[in-house]
C-alpha cells in the first residue's frame, strides 16, 4: 500500500467528472414533491417558472447513476476544488484512541463551506439559459456567501433577502457579500408585497427565515428573467454536493482506506448526504457495510423527534410539498442555538433512507459541541464552523469508545467549513454564557400541529 499523506489532495487529473445520484440506485424512491394546489406530483412545467430547467430535470432525474458535471462548470470546481482529506494524527493522539481518523475539509474556499459546489453549479445552469438575476434567501449567511462568489464569477446578478437581525449580528457576512456584487436587503423590506404587509402588521420585527424566503420567491416569479435558487434540502443540490463524496471515494481507493463509520452534521442534509452518496450506495449494492451517523442539534431534532411526513419546504407555505422528516413548518428553533442546523425539515432522500434503516441519526447538545471544536481547533489548526463540530463530536465520541474497547476503527467525518464568522458563538461558549436547549414534547406537538393533512 502507498504511504498515507498527512494531508490528501487529488490532482487535477484525478477530480471527479462526475455527480452520484442516489435515487437511481436506491432499491424504494422517495416518495415525490407534490404540487401545493392539485397535491399530485410536480411535474418538470411546475418547477421550472421557479427553477431553471436543468436544475428541475435534475431534481426529478431518478434514472442515471453518473450525472456529468459540465465543463464550463470544471473551470470553476478546478478553482476551488479538490478539497483535502485530512487525516486527525493530532486528535487521534490527544485523544489516546487506537482509532484512525479522517475529515474531508470543505472550509477552504472563501465562502469558507461547502455550500459554493451547489452554488456554482446552479449559477452555471442559470447562466447558461440565460438568466440574468436571481433571487435567494439567507438567515446565517454561509449561502449567500457562496452564491455571491458564483454569481460574481459567471456575471449574474445576486439578490440577497437576509433575515434583518442577521444583516444587522453579521456586519461581515454582508460586506462579503457585497464585496463580490450581491445586493443585500434586510428582510422584510419595502420591496415585495408580503414584506411591505409583514412590515404595516410589525414594524419592529427582526425578520425570519420564512419571511426571507417568502420575499425572494414573490421577487423571482414577478421579475423578468429571474430565478429563485436554494442552497439546501432539494434533490439537485445534494446532487451537487456528493463531489465531496466522489473525491473522498477516490482518494480512500487510491490509498486502502476502507471507513467503518462515516459522519456529517445534518441541517438539510446537503453536507452529509454529499458526502456519503457514493459509499451509501454501494452499501445498498451490498458492497460495504459502512456504519453512517447524520448528527444534529439537539435543539431542533428533525430525524430524532421528528415525524416522517408531507410538509412545506417554508413557513409561508408556498412551497411544494416534500415527504421528510420534520418537526413542521411552524416550529420556532430555540433562538439561542449558535449557527445553522436549524431547518425544520430534512433532504427527502435522506429521509426515506433514515427511514428504511440505512443510517443513524444522533442528537448532541451545543455546549458539548463547541467543547469539542475547542479541542479539535488546538489540536488540529483548523477553527471549525459550529454546524461541522456537530459532526466532530460524534468523531471525537466514537474514536473514544474504540480507545475503550480497543478497536481499531477507521472514521471519516464531513468538516463542512470555517467558524470565522461564528465568533460571538465562540465567544459566548468561552465566556461560560452558553446554554443548551432542549425542546420539550409539547413544544414539539406545536410544531406537528402545523403539518398538512395530505397522507
Ligand atoms: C449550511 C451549512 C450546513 C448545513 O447544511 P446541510 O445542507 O445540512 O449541509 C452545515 N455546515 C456548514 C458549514 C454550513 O454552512
Amino acid at each position: 500500500m502507498t504511504n498515507i499523506p498527512y494531508k490528501i489532495y487529488l490532482s487535477e487529473k484525478e477530480l471527479p467528472k462526475h455527480w452520484y445520484n442516489l435515487k437511481a440506485v436506491m432499491k424504494e424512491l422517495p416518495p415525490p414533491m407534490l404540487h401545493p394546489g392539485t397535491l399530485k406530483p410536480c411535474t418538470k412545467e411546475d418547477l421550472t417558472p421557479l427553477f431553471c430547467e436543468k436544475l428541475a430535470e435534475q431534481e426529478l432525474n431518478t434514472e442515471d447513476k453518473y450525472i456529468e458535471i459540465p465543463e464550463g462548470l470544471m473551470s470553476f470546481y478546478r478553482m476551488i476544488r479538490p478539497s483535502p482529506l485530512i487525516r486527525a494524527y493530532n486528535l487521534e493522539k490527544a485523544l489516546g484512541t487506537p482509532a484512525e481518523i479522517y475529515y474531508k475539509f470543505e472550509g477552504t474556499n472563501t465562502s469558507g463551506s461547502h455550500k459554493l459546489n451547489s452554488a456554482a453549479a446552479q449559477v452555471y445552469y442559470a447562466k447558461e439559459e440565460g438568466i440574468t438575476t436571481l433571487t435567494t434567501e439567507t438567515g446565517a449567511g454561509q449561502w449567500g456567501t457562496a452564491l455571491a462568489m458564483a454569481c460574481s464569477y459567471y456575471g449574474i446578478d445576486l439578490l440577497v433577502y437576509m433575515v434583518k437581525i442577521s444583516s444587522e449580528q453579521k456586519p461581515y457576512r454582508k460586506a462579503v457579500i457585497e464585496t463580490y456584487g450581491g445586493k443585500v436587503i434586510p428582510s422584510p423590506s419595502d420591496t415585495t408585497e408580503v414584506g411591505r404587509k409583514i412590515l404595516a402588521e410589525n414594524p419592529e420585527t427582526g425578520g425570519s427565515l420564512g419571511c426571507a424566503i417568502s420575499e425572494a420567491i414573490e421577487t423571482a416569479m414577478k421579475t423578468e428573467n429571474c430565478r429563485y435558487v436554494l442552497g439546501s434540502v432539494l434533490d439537485h443540490v445534494l446532487l451537487h454536493q456528493t463531489i465531496i463524496g466522489m473525491e473522498t471515494k477516490t482518494a480512500c481507493d487510491k490509498y486502502g482506506i476502507e471507513p467503518d463509520i462515516m459522519i456529517g452534521c445534518v441541517g438539510g442534509g446537503s453536507n452529509f448526504g454529499g458526502l456519503i452518496a457514493p459509499f451509501i450506495g454501494d452499501r445498498i449494492e451490498g458492497k460495504n457495510n459502512i456504519q453512517f451517523i447524520g448528527v444534529e442539534p439537539a435543539s431542533c431534532p428533525s430525524l430524532t423527534r421528528g415525524r416522517y411526513a408531507y410538509d412545506f419546504g417554508d413557513t409561508g407555505k408556498t412551497s411544494p410539498l416534500l415527504k421528510m422528516y420534520t418537526l413542521g413548518s411552524g416550529f420556532i428553533p430555540s433562538p439561542n442555538h449558535a449557527g445553522g442546523l436549524r431547518y425544520h425539515g430534512m433532504s427527502p432522500i435522506l429521509s426515506k433512507l433514515y427511514h428504511d434503516g440505512y443510517f443513524e441519526a444522533r442528537s448532541v447538545e451545543q455546549t458539548k459541541v463547541f467543547e469539542a471544536a475547542v479541542k479539535f481547533a488546538r489540536c488540529e489548526g483548523i477553527l471549525p464552523a459550529p454546524e461541522s463540530s456537530h459532526a466532530l463530536k460524534v468523531a471525537v465520541d466514537e474514536a473514544i469508545k474504540c480507545r475503550e474497547s480497543g478497536e481499531k476503527k477507521t472514521i471519516i467525518f464531513g468538516l463542512s467549513g470555517t467558524g470565522y464568522f461564528d465568533l460571538t458563538a465562540y465567544m459566548s461558549y468561552n465566556d461560560g454564557s452558553m446554554t443548551d436547549y432542549i425542546p420539550t414534547d409539547e413544544d414539539l406537538e406545536k410544531g406537528f400541529a402545523t403539518l398538512p393533512k395530505v397522507d
